[in-house]
């Protein structure tokens, strides 16, 4: 499998196609004006396809469940890592089932981990193998990472385990991710709202975002682990859980898997 591409990397990538793009249209500007206004227009499309996890142009996404019932939902990226059991901790304490998106990779290194999610009744979904970004890659690319996920899940968890919904890396996409997804029989899902708690800006900032972001049909994202440190900690974003599954409750908001709040069981 070729290395995975960063997030760096990527993003200067997409800058260089996109001045590209503007070359392009600049040299159409005077003989073919229409020309370079759809140039120009579908740059910008894909732009916003590529960096807007939740924008429909490049396939739809699960990004948030009904506004008319009181549920909501966490979702935990980049794991397992050294946090994910405390995290889990939190979540029996609490009476909580979450969706955790899962690299290959990290299942991998903790088996145990995921053994332990799967037994007590959180969902697995696929976040896809190294966390590679996807911008740039083709749809066999895209189903390679997933089915290695899918593997590493099923031997360490066994078959079955694993949800068929797939958050691509920092939710970027390209025009081939969801095709990709979709051979491999997954489907797309995104978040509602990001509190930044991969930044560390605390547990109670953590926790506060979390609280002012919770509505009917919020999918929250978080991360336990961190995509491009494997052994890093997130042991801040496992600190404001408890004060995130009460500022939930002080709402009557339900917390759900994924697929619970979609309504796919
Ligand atoms: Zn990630």
């Amino acid at each position: 499998m070729t290395p995975p591409m960063r997030k760096g990397p990527a993003v200067h990538r997409a800058m260089w196609v996109g001045v590209g793009a503007v070359a392009a249209s600049a040299s159409q500007a005077r003989r073919r004006p229409a020309a370079a206004v759809v140039i120009a227009a579908a740059a910008g499309l894909a732009g916003v396809a590529t960096f807007r996890p939740r924008n429909p142009v490049f396939g739809r996404c699960l990004w948030r469940g009904p506004r008319d019932r009181p549920r909501a939902a966490l979702t935990f990226d980049d794991g397992p890592g050294p946090s994910t059991d405390d995290v889990l901790d939190v979540l029996a304490g609490e009476d909580v089932r979450a969706t955790f998106f899962v690299l290959g990779r990290q299942v991998d290194r903790y088996p145990a981990t995921v053994r332990r999610m799967v037994a007590e009744g959180h969902q697995v979904a696929n976040h896809g193998y190294d966390h590679g970004i996807l911008i740039f890659r083709g749809p066999r690319h895209v189903r390679d990472q997933l089915r290695r996920t899918e593997e590493s899940v099923h031997r360490a968890a066994g078959p079955g385990t694993m949800s068929r919904l797939f958050r691509a890396p920092h939710g970027f996409r390209g025009p081939a991710t969801a095709a990709g997804a979709r051979s491999a029989g997954y489907r797309m899902a995104a978040w509602t709202t990001g509190v930044f708690d991969s930044a560390e800006p605390g547990p109670a900032t953590i926790a506060r975002r979390s609280a002012e972001a919770l509505a009917p049909g919020t999918i929250l994202l978080l991360h336990d682990a961190d995509g491009w440190a494997p052994g890093r900690p997130r042991q801040q974003t496992a600190d404001a859980l408890g004060e995130i599954c009460r500022a939930a409750r002080e709402r009557d908001l339900e917390l759900v898997t994924l697929d619970a709040l979609a309504g796919v069981r």
